[in-house]
């Protein structure tokens, strides 16, 4: 799996640090722009369960369903799967001396989160979302 700079020149969409900033609250500019965690059971969505999408904070793509999202116990927002296999892009990261894959949202290269293989069947997966990262918009 590849590493990729977060601003790599191939994302659609690209903004400078400064409109970054000014576009994002710190929390918000933290996660989205360094990869930063939020600290579990902090962010505004890990228990939320109201019916609608969750849209990329930094580009507002829409990225992840409320019929997806589930209560893995972990603090933070958690889905089973992405609205499609195309909106996010999976980067290895191997920061904190482990291994991880690291999920981004593929217009804008915003960090959402990372991607764990313990999450319910069919997918399996569970993707760990920081609610910064993203902004619900309810049907
Ligand atoms: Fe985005």
């Amino acid at each position: 799996m590849k590493t990729k700079a977060i601003d790599d020149p191939s994302y659609p969409v690209r903004k400078s640090d400064a409109e970054w900033r000014e576009q994002l609250d710190p929390m918000q500019y933290q996660v989205a722009r360094h990869a930063a965690t939020e600290r579990p059971f902090s962010g505004k969505y890990w228990d939320h369960f109201e019916r609608g999408r969750y849209d990329c904070i930094g580009c507002g793509t829409p990225l992840f369903r409320s019929d997806s999202k589930f209560d893995a116990g972990c603090g933070w927002p958690s889905y089973a799967e992405p609205m499609n296999a195309e909106v996010v892009e999976r980067v290895r990261d191997a920061s904190l001396g482990m291994l991880r894959i690291e999920v981004r949202c593929n217009k804008c290269g915003t960090h959402l989160g990372h991607v764990f293989d313990d999450g319910p069947e069919p997918s399996g997966e569970r993707f760990c979302i920081n609610s910064a990262a993203i902004n619900f918009a309810p049907d």
